[in-house]
């Protein structure tokens, strides 16, 4: 058994923990993580099961569908503003947590990009990552 995942905003306000192992790990450079993170794209984590997530403090909360389609609920510590996790309308039981907001963010391994499409070209990423134009599948 690894290492549980925790981590939490920057003010520590919101926290969470996990025994799960992520299922997948990529960076997305579509225009809504870039707008989120105010840089080039967003990191995540993917956990399938959001009921072995413990999550501590009250996130704020708010939807926006994504250049997918796909309606994503963001929340954020309500005091000092860092994205810390989102999950998905359609596939209630996944949570993903940006990778940043680890306690130990080395542990992130990103295995693929995202919305490659939208990628800018100063927000250089590992070129031997595979590139998906938009969404894998
Ligand atoms: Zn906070
Ligand atoms: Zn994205």
């Amino acid at each position: 058994m690894t290492e549980p995942y925790r981590g939490g905003c920057a003010c520590g306000a919101i926290r969470y923990e996990t025994t799960s192992e992520p299922i997948v790990e990529l960076h997305c450079q579509c225009r809504e993580c870039q707008k989120r993170s105010g840089t080039g794209h967003s990191s995540y984590l993917t956990f399938a099961l959001r009921s072995e997530m413990t999550i501590t403090g009250e996130a704020k909360e708010w939807q926006v569908a994504g250049e997918s389609g796909n309606m994503k609920v963001h929340a954020f510590c309500p005091n000092c503003g860092t994205p810390v996790y989102l999950t998905f309308v359609a596939m209630p039981e996944l949570i993903a947590v940006h990778a940043a907001s680890l306690d130990e963010p080395g542990r992130f391994k990103p295995q693929f990009v995202t919305y490659g499409v939208r990628g800018l070209a100063w927000d250089t990423i590992d070129a031997a990552l595979p590139r998906f134009e938009r969404m894998p599948g």
